[in-house]
């Protein structure tokens, strides 16, 4: 038996016990004639302690050959602490060890395993199985494993049947590029890896499963920021007869279980959204509503009055930070301002008002006397104490520019509470989005989310214009600013589905070869149904007030894709590429060398 007890367990119940623990030695402190060591393992750190009036000089020997992170079982009695640690729940024992062995050494680790390391976040990823050592990496992976549990425990009670989808397929068009698998048996054919399980779970539909569910890794292949990762998981769901509040009740109900059962948290009912009003009111389709400062439009008071600026805007917008006027100083004001003219944020410039006991101060003095910068306040909800930020621009890029600077106040005035979760439902998207650039309609979705039934008609007969504004069945989760998931209702008729394909660019013979299977199956009684995703990595990160999902994924990629531990991606040697019939590639890459 390598223990009897784990490293977490003993408290002073268990004193004058002979006991066995096994573990990692966590810190070695030698006075000379006594020595601790503390002793870590999954469960926590028990003290153990070698004196020289209770153990033998080999054993002391033996205590003082150890190194940091050697794998050690030792056997020794329970005894009371003379100093007690009140920080960690064995803190009030020790063990006096009479029999140490030494199970494996170990190399001196390249960074401390404690809760605050001194590893950088490279060389933490290199040695992520010693990464993984720390308290608050296993503490993330445990939360992660009990949220997959809560949410297949809840779907499953919902009546949801686990099916696993393939992961050598076809391409499926969420947005991104696909990773490509070569296929050995099938020359110059290659497989995609799933961008998510989009077509088999509207496929399980067509076959009667009625609601399916999945937790699944999905790989797409794009430029990574902080939260995303070429290869991450979601919950994915689909289900058959339902509108679109029966989707977002049962998902609401999953997001309310796991709150309750992971974190004790009692989530209320969620808000409802429309697209439109999220932008209008926060410059985003995934606000944060963990604070308020929402926008006024202020054409009205602000246009036409001589400030050729707001004058040729389509729209002049602003926000109330409450109490914030005598805070920020003119050299404030202008670091703000550089900050919206940065390119990411890309505003032409900030106007202020900040109304003190002295008066209003603005930089459009010259333009707005006393009463119209009053008359903004009126319309903004403001008061005496309180500066008023505006923007203006055309209007869907000034919307997400203030939206935003509204984020950096939330933070700059502190408006945001540790422990508050504000989860909504972002709504009615549109069904298409046009690229200016590339001259051709996007999915906002994905190809397969159906128009609103009121909309079917005018998709399928209107002009150009129509296109644009047609709104879908398709909703968001957002929690704090976050996108959880999102999803829709899907287009279960073939003739529809083609006409989508079209508007979106893809010939007939496209997206037949494409998407024939689909189309066809939508032949042989397709149930109309409709489904959601979520982000399960961000889930994790979101419910533990996180922004990195990194942190939840035990092997995760760095910032150029690369596992920087095991090396990949790697070449491949020159028989595996032949095999592969992807010798070509190898040559020319060599000619280039050349
Ligand atoms: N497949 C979608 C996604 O990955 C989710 C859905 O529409 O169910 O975003």
């Amino acid at each position: 038996m390598y223990r009897t007890h784990t490293c977490g367990e003993l408290r002073t119940k268990h004193i004058e016990q002979e006991v066995k623990l096994s573990g990692w030695v966590q810190t070695i402190r030698d006075k000379g004639f006594m020595i601790w060591i503390d002793l870590r393992d999954r469960y926590g750190v028990t003290q153990l302690i070698f004196s020289e009036d209770q153990s033998s000089s080999a054993l002391m020997e033996a205590a003082r050959g150890l190194g940091r992170e050697f794998v050690i079982q030792v056997e020794g009695r329970v005894i009371e602490r003379s100093s007690k640690n009140d920080k960690i729940p064995t803190g009030d024992i020790e063990i006096v060890v009479k029999q140490l062995h030494v199970l494996n050494r170990s190399e001196t680790p390249p960074f401390t395993i404690e809760s605050d390391t001194d590893g950088g976040d490279e060389l933490r990823m290199k040695y992520r199985y010693l990464d993984i050592r720390r308290k608050p990496v296993q503490q993330n992976l445990i939360f992660r494993s009990r949220l997959a549990i809560e949410s297949r425990k809840y779907l499953s009670d919902q009546g949801f049947i686990e099916v696993e989808t393939p992961f050598l397929i076809k391409s499926t068009p969420e947005g991104a590029r696909d990773f490509v698998v070569p296929s050995r048996m099938n020359p110059n054919e290659f497989y995609a890896l799933p961008q998510s399980p989009q077509t088999f779970k509207q496929l399980l539909m067509v076959s009667g499963l009625d609601k399916y569910f999945q937790i699944v890794k999905c790989f797409r292949d794009e430029d990574l920021r902080a939260d995303r990762q070429p290869e991450f998981t979601q919950i994915d769901c689909e289900m058959s007869f339902v509108h679109q509040d029966d989707i977002l009740d049962t998902f609401e109900g999953l997001t309310k279980h796991v709150f309750r059962e992971l974190l004790g948290v009692e989530l209320e009912d969620f808000p409802r959204m429309a697209y439109d009003d999220a932008l209008r009111l926060y410059g985003s389709d995934k606000p944060d509503l963990r604070f308020g400062m929402q926008f006024y439009e202020l054409n009205d008071l602000a246009k036409g009055r001589g400030f050729g600026v707001f004058d040729q805007a389509e729209l002049v917008v602003g926000l109330c930070v409450k109490g914030a006027a005598a805070k920020y100083s003119n050299k404030d004001l202008k670091k703000l301002t550089e900050w919206v003219q940065r390119p990411q944020i890309g505003a032409k410039g900030l106007v202020h008002v900040r109304w003190t006991e002295e008066g209003i101060k603005s930089s459009v003095a010259k333009f707005f006397d006393e009463s119209q910068l009053t008359a903004w306040y009126e319309a903004m909800g403001g008061t005496v104490g309180d500066m008023l930020l505006l923007l203006s621009g055309e209007r869907e890029k000034t919307q997400k520019q203030l939206g935003a600077l509204r984020l950096e106040m939330g933070e700059k005035e502190q408006l945001i509470r540790d422990g508050d979760f504000k989860p909504l439902w972002v709504v009615d998207f549109p069904l298409l989005e046009w690229d200016e650039d590339l001259e051709r309609f996007h999915a906002m979705h994905h190809p397969f989310t159906s128009p609103k039934k009121s909309d079917i008609s005018r998709m399928l007969r209107g002009d150009h214009d129509t296109m644009k504004q047609l709104k879908a069945d398709a909703y968001d989760l957002v929690i704090n600013g976050a996108e959880i998931g999102g999803g829709s209702i899907r287009i279960h008729d073939r003739a529809l589905q083609e006409k989508n394909f079209k508007l979106l660019g893809f010939s007939d013979a496209e997206a037949e070869e494409q998407f024939g299977f689909l189309m066809g199956a939508f032949e042989y009684g397709a149930p109309p149904h409709g489904g959601i995703a979520f982000g399960f990595d961000r889930l994790c990160a979101v419910m533990n007030g996180q922004s990195s999902i990194r942190d939840f994924i035990a092997f995760p990629k760095n910032n150029m894709g690369r596992d920087i531990m095991i090396d990949a991606p790697a070449p491949i040697d020159g028989a595996q590429l032949q095999e592969l019939y992807l010798d070509v590639i190898e040559k020319k890459s060599d000619t280039t060398d050349i």
